[in-house]
């Protein structure tokens, strides 16, 4: 298919020219682009940014050439030519001159041709990398152009620099011929031709170049700044259209899917709240639960995502959220990622509702028989208000009377697909929370979850005690040891982290056995008891190993990973992890959100080998100096990049050409507000001024990128 790649398809008829009928392409060149490349249209080529520029006149000299140059540039004149070597060491030798010394230019490959038109005494310009062979520095296979006027004037000239494969070079293609075939485009391009996408107010406020002028200037700048503000213009162009297609989405959602309509705050919910909560909300909570609220008054399904740091307490929310389903004469139900998870909400919120008539039932894969029958029955029959469970929720044996309100607990566990499946749970889809404790920047969130709309509980409740995070290595350990110890005489717990990573499981095994070997050895029964958890385990032996842990019978909790979400044990006051390194940031976050639970000041140790990497060095800085969950998200960020965020990877919607979401966040949060205030004005795009604007989303093609967004 033609156009796959090509975002801007509001090109008028010559940019939808197969390319092959450019000039200087044909159709064998035009099939190489097309493979290579996946240029197939004049619009394409147009939308082939170079992925640098040369500054053609910053010369630099010879004599101060000492091999650490990455790039050079030099200006001289060939003296000497002489073929070198024997068979197929053979190459091409050229002494260049400049007015303060000389320098070898060396072709192993081609060289007959470079021989052939390579001329001496003329001036020429030349680029390309610096190397050292057998101690002399040399300039190996550059780049050679005859000094031009243009160059020569001494006017700043900035040269596109495209990127090509081997397959094109060998045709002839260099990214200095794509430059040139760029140019030949440019040339019979009349501006009119790139009609403009942003409305004019927009590009005024934020003192945007017009779309033309942008296209014509980030492949032939006059300077830097030219340059800057091209590709500055591009990418607001991208995010802005972005935005634009997922602020339409929602309204279009919002405009048609009907929901239930939670009119009053009833007996239940007030009785709970005045009598039943065990401490007030934080004022984050409150806000969250106003939102929700005013979400299911209006007839229309709620679709909102709670963002909270570990311990912001989400799961008040959600249990206040699913008082106020039962109020109106619904169902409510609760799931979570994992078989402990889910227990634990159990546990909980049954506690909490043990004063009141609510009932509350659990549901996962492990309970069986006639256990799991009656609670069928009391799902479809309506006797049943309030179910947690595992993804054994989603199972179509699962029917309920009337399920209003359906909660996702760690919504990255879950995918989108998982969550689409709530929508058939009944005849009208019931609202959907979903809340994460993967904390991600707003706006990237917007960006990430569509449609959804976010909550953040940016607030912890009062009382807690940060966390002291230090960073200790291998020479340390006895203290450490010793530390553990101290807290479990105080009456605390402990964990010790291993990594797990999938690829290597044997290997993680056998560090987490050698651990627990030693850190038996170090706390003997029966003073001390241990628990240990890891992935190899039978359910229910985990389960055991955990329930011993958190009733408090064990001391000392060795685990992988799989302790990671949600475990509540607020007497736990010291998170010792292993192997530091091999922990990305989000996850030593949320290994160490695991204490800190209770009223007791907590820790983290981070243990690594005594020589730490400067990567791993920073990571572990970052974590040492702050406990904010969204600092370090945007930490992470910075560091890996935003591909790695979970959930983002196949979304695809992070595939922009020039933009970088993390880099360019000033340029997205202008887009999505603008973005926002023009469907605000005008949501379905009627006005004169948003015509440009409308045409170009009509002409859009790649719908099913689109579509994969929920
Ligand atoms: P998370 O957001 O990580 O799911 P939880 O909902 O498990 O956090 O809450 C963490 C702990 O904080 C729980 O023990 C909970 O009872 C407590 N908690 C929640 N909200 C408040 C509050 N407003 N004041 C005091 N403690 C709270
Ligand atoms: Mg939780």
């Amino acid at each position: 298919m033609y156009q796959t790649r090509n975002i801007i398809s509001t090109f008028t008829a010559i940019l939808s020219n197969p390319i092959e009928y450019l000039k200087g392409v044909g159709p064998q060149k035009g099939e190489l682009l097309r493979k290579e490349i996946q240029i197939y249209t004049f619009g394409d080529l147009l939308q082939y940014f170079p992925f640098r520029y040369v500054d053609r006149t910053r010369i630099d000299k010879i004599a101060d050439l000492n091999g650490y140059e990455d790039f050079v540039q030099i200006r001289g004149r060939i003296i000497n030519m002489v073929v070198m070597g024997e068979n197929r060491s053979k190459r091409l030798v050229a002494t260049f001159k400049d007015e303060s010394g000389t320098i070898d230019l060396v072709w192993f490959q081609g060289w007959q041709w470079m021989q052939k038109s390579l001329r001496e005494n003329v001036a020429y310009l030349v680029f390309g990398r610096i190397s050292v062979f057998n101690g002399v520095t040399q300039l190996a296979h550059p780049e050679m152009d005859l000094l031009t006027e243009e160059i020569a004037s001494g006017k700043q000239f900035l040269e596109p620099v495209y990127y090509t494969t081997e397959k094109l070079k060998a045709r002839g293609l260099t990214a200095k011929a794509i430059g040139k075939l760029t140019r030949n485009l440019l040339e019979q391009l009349s501006p009119l031709e790139i009609r403009e996408n942003i409305p004019l107010e927009v590009l005024q406020q934020y003192r945007l170049m017009p779309r033309a002028m942008a296209y014509f200037k980030i492949h032939l700048p006059t300077g830097e700044e030219d340059s800057r503000q091209a590709q500055r213009r591009l990418k607001f162009e991208e995010l802005f259209i972005a935005q634009i297609r997922i602020c339409r989405l929602k309204l279009k959602r919002q405009q048609q899917s009907h929901g239930f309509v939670f009119s009053t705050v009833g007996n239940t919910f007030n009785d709970f709240y005045n009598n039943h909560l065990p401490f007030s909300l934080t004022g984050a909570q409150k806000r969250v639960l106003k939102e929700i609220r005013t979400d299911t008054v209006h007839g229309r399904q709620m679709n909102r995502l709670v963002q909270g740091d570990v311990g912001s307490g989400k799961t008040m929310v959600a249990l206040l959220a699913m008082l106020l389903a039962k109020d109106n004469g619904f169902q409510a139900c609760l799931m979570a990622p994992t078989e402990i998870l889910s227990q634990q909400h159990y546990k909980s919120i049954a506690e909490l509702l043990e004063p009141t008539d609510v009932k509350v039932a659990l549901l996962t894969g492990s309970i069986k028989g006639k256990a799991r029958k009656k609670i069928l029955e009391g799902v479809i029959n309506g006797e049943i208000d309030i179910l947690v469970g595992t993804h054994a929720l989603l199972e179509n044996e699962v029917a309920f009377k009337n399920l209003g309100l359906a909660i996702v607990d760690e919504q990255h566990r879950f995918g989108v697909a998982q969550r689409a499946r709530l929508w058939e749970k009944n005849t009208i889809p019931p609202h959907i929370l979903v809340m994460t404790a993967t904390p991600i920047p707003r706006t990237l969130a917007m960006t990430i979850y569509g449609d959804l709309d976010v909550s953040v509980i940016d607030e912890m409740p009062p009382g807690r005690k940060p966390i002291t995070t230090v960073h200790r290595t291998e020479w340390q350990r006895p203290q450490v040891m010793n530390f553990i110890k101290d807290e479990v005489a105080k009456g605390r717990q402990a964990y010790i982290v291993y990594p797990l990573i999938e690829d290597s499981e044997k290997l993680d095994y056998e560090n987490l056995m050698k651990g627990y070997e030693e850190v038996k050895a170090f706390f003997p029964e029966p003073k001390f008891y241990i628990s240990m958890v890891h992935g190899r385990q039978p359910a229910d032996q985990r389960q055991t190993n955990m329930q011993r842990f958190v009733t408090g019978d064990t001391h000392i909790m060795v685990a992988t990973t799989v302790i990671e979400v949600g475990v509540n044990v607020p007497n736990a006051s010291v998170m010792v992890i292993e192997s530091t390194e091999r922990f990305g940031l989000s996850q030593l976050h949320q290994l160490r959100g695991r204490v800190g639970r209770g009223a007791e000041q907590s820790f983290c140790v981070l243990m690594t080998g005594n020589k730490v990497s400067k990567d791993s060095k920073e990571r572990i800085n970052v974590m040492v100096q702050t406990n904010d969950g969204f600092i370090i998200s945007e930490k992470d960020m910075e560091l890996r990049g935003p591909g790695d965020i979970e959930g983002t990877r196949q979304s695809g919607i992070l595939d922009f050409k020039l933009a970088d979401i993390v880099a360019d966040r000033p340029i997205l949060d202008a887009a999505r507000t603008s973005a926002e205030k023009i469907l605000e004005n005008d949501p379905d795009l009627l006005l004169p001024e948003n015509q440009g604007l409308k045409d170009f989303l009509a002409s859009q093609r790649s719908k099913s990128l689109w579509s994969k967004i929920s």
